[in-house]
């Protein structure tokens, strides 16, 4: 399969890891919208939301959430952030591999577009 962030989880790509565990990883997204733009994916591939299986959402949700509070801590995000989850064409996703984008470092706006 041709995805992007299965690549950089298997680093076939070179990226610069934030946060890593058995089933989690986090990197910069190459285009950020603030100035900490972060995003975290599951390594095993899924397409996105919808396609999470009960027991992927059980296991890998809480860790991909727990990854979210310490890349905050420790990008000094105690201001506050803003965590993102696009799915699906109408939810503006454009890689088809589940992501969080975890965006901090300035005061974000409402509604989104
Ligand atoms: P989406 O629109 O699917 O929610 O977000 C995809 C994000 O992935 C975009 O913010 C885009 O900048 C980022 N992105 C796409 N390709 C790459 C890549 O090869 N490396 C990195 N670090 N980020 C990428
Ligand atoms: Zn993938």
């Amino acid at each position: 399969m041709d995805c992007i962030f299965c690549k950089i989880a298997n680093r076939e790509i070179d990226t610069e890891v934030i946060f890593e565990n058995a089933e989690i990883l986090a990197f910069e997204d190459q285009n950020p919208q603030a100035p900490t733009h972060i995003l975290v994916i599951p390594k095993k591939h899924i397409s996105n939301i919808q396609e999470m299986a009960i027991e992927d959402q059980q296991q890998l949700l809480p860790e991909i959430f727990q990854a979210i509070q310490q890349i905050a801590d420790e990008k000094d995000l105690g201001k506050g952030y803003r965590v993102v989850n696009n799915c699906k064409h109408n939810g503006g996703q454009t890689v088809p591999h589940l992501h969080f984008h975890l965006l901090g470092g300035r005061v974000m706006q409402w509604p989104p577009g």
